[in-house]
């Protein structure tokens, strides 16, 4: 498959024909298809289109770009499947994860817009002071930059968003997760005016560098690395350029000596760990587990791991799929060999499928004990299927090692007693904090998606989402000497 940008209601190719292969990480030797490689003319054909996108659409009444995204929605249903195996193909995780993530840009399309109706309302404000109006308006294009592991979600939660209050966008997916962002955002030119969404694809340091420190961007939103996030601020800095930055995280979840201990937990605790092989930012990457039931959780858990099936995504009896590439597959090795020469104890977990390729990228899930807080494998970000298990002997001990990181993403926090649960959630350095669960299904689409510290600022979804892609504007009303 050849994937092509639309650009001003257009598909098309990069201007330089130049074109990346795409390899499937269960079968590295099998390419899926090949994606446009950018370079700056392409960033500029495509800020260009959608600069002179916005002056209709912001002219559009609300209700009516509400419509327009509704409409969206509904071009988008009929693509999901399609994208959701290329998305399998393309970076590896398992089909019913694919579904899902292709499954939410439709499902957002339909529901933020809605909820945009609450935050674009005009404030009057008529007192001693004086008088004025607040009102909210678009920010211009604004840039949505997304890592490969969940990218169809990721990229149209922020699209709806920025649609919804008026702007355009130009979408840069990860070169590893293309194929299928690249689709969904083909069938849009279906139902949005030219120019309001564009697309382009390629390798980061090139496109992604030309399209930060692009003058006609108002706004960058970037998920991915915190490094990579330095850079994006770096770039964003030239040109005063507003920024928000979902970065990674090395979420705590905390074991209260409370918690019921069986099945049902560890099915919870492996969902929160390994779900997409544990390439998910606020997967629960560090268990913190009270002494009293820190053996029985690890053997919960090692049972419920041990029921995995690692191999091709696509096959109906796998139910992990491999890591995304190489560099990820060798970045996780060499954590997990240092947290051996260290004395950590590691049990491999799960199984492989028969019919897993040799050459895949395949990883069994390992239980993680005896391990050091300031071990790699606890201190930085694992992305991939290890979980470690710490112990703590009181509450404070506990807090004390969930906050002793520079990340600040999720955590969550488990016990039979809610009140008790809520009160040390209040104490971790933590954007959102789980209580007794710590997944996706469980991130709120009113709440406020994001973290603090070293994990970037800024929030998604809600109405604090929507409004991160608007600016206030005060007209105050003097009165007129007569
Ligand atoms: P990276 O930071 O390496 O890349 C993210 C995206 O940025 C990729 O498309 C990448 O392209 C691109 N990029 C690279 N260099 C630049 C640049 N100079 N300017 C602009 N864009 C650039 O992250 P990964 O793809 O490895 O994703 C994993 C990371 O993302 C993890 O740390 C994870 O925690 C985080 N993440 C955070 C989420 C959140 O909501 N907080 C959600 C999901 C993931 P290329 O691949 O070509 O380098």
């Amino acid at each position: 498959m050849a994937a092509q940008l639309l650009i001003d209601g257009e598909l098309v190719s990069a201007l330089g024909s130049e074109t990346i292969a795409v390899p499937n990480p269960a079968r590295p030797q099998e390419i899926v298809g090949t994606i446009p490689s950018c370079d700056a003319r392409d960033v500029d054909r495509a800020v260009a289109a959608a600069r002179a996108a916005l002056p209709a659409w912001i002219g559009c009444a609300l209700s009516e770009r509400i419509a327009i995204l509704a409409r969206a929605a509904e071009v988008l249903a009929p693509v999901i499947p399609q994208a959701a195996t290329l998305l399998t193909q393309e970076m590896g995780k398992i089909l019913p994860e694919s579904l899902s993530d292709v499954g939410s840009a439709q499902f957002m399309l339909g529901f933020l817009p809605q909820e945009a109706l609450q935050v674009t309302v005009t404030e009057r404000i008529s007192d001693d002071f004086g008088s004025l109006e607040l009102e909210r308006r678009p920010l211009g294009v604004v840039a949505i930059i997304v890592p490969w592991n969940w990218p169809v979600s990721l990229l149209f939660v922020r699209v709806a968003a920025a649609l919804a209050m008026g702007n355009a966008v130009v979408c840069l997916p990860s070169p590893y997760a293309s194929l299928s962002v690249l689709r969904c955002v083909a069938a849009l030119q279906y139902a949005l005016p030219p120019g309001v969404i564009n697309s382009l694809s390629g390798w980061g340091p090139q496109v992604g560098a030309a399209l930060t420190r692009h003058p006609g961007i108002a706004k960058i939103s970037f998920t991915g690395g915190t490094e990579t996030g330095r850079e994006v601020l770096r770039a964003a800095a030239e040109g005063v350029t507003r920024t928000s930055l979902e970065l990674g995280g090395n979420d705590a979840a905390v074991l209260l000596d409370d918690v019921r201990v069986d099945e049902a937990l560890g099915n919870s605790l492996v969902e929160a760990t390994l779900t997409t092989s544990g390439q998910v930012c606020f997967a629960a990457k560090r268990i913190l587990v009270a002494d009293a039931i820190y053996a029985d959780v690890v053997e919960v858990f090692r049972a419920a791991a041990d029921r995995i099936v690692v191999g091709d995504g696509l096959d109906e009896s796998v139910t992990m799929g491999p890591l995304v590439n190489a560099r990820q597959m060798h970045r996780f090795d060499e954590i997990v060999e240092h947290a051996v020469a260290d004395g950590a104890k590691v049990l491999e977990a799960g199984s492989l499928s028969p019919s897993a390729d040799e050459g895949g990228y395949f990883r069994r899930p390992l239980v993680v004990t005896a391990v050091d807080n300031d071990n790699p494998l606890v201190a930085q970000e694992q992305f991939g299927p290890a979980v470690p298990f710490q112990r703590f002997a009181s509450e404070a001990e506990a807090i004390a090692l969930a906050n002793s990181t520079d990340f600040g993403l999720g955590a969550s926090v488990w016990s039979a007693d809610t009140e008790r649960a809520r009160g040390v959630a209040r104490r971790l350095e933590a954007g959102m904090v789980f209580l007794n669960r710590h997944n996706m299904a469980a991130a709120h689409p009113r709440g406020a998606f994001g973290g603090t510290k070293r994990s970037g600022y800024g929030r998604e979804l809600g109405r604090w989402g929507l409004q991160a892609y608007s600016e206030l504007l005060q007209i105050i009303d003097a009165p007129v000497s007569t």
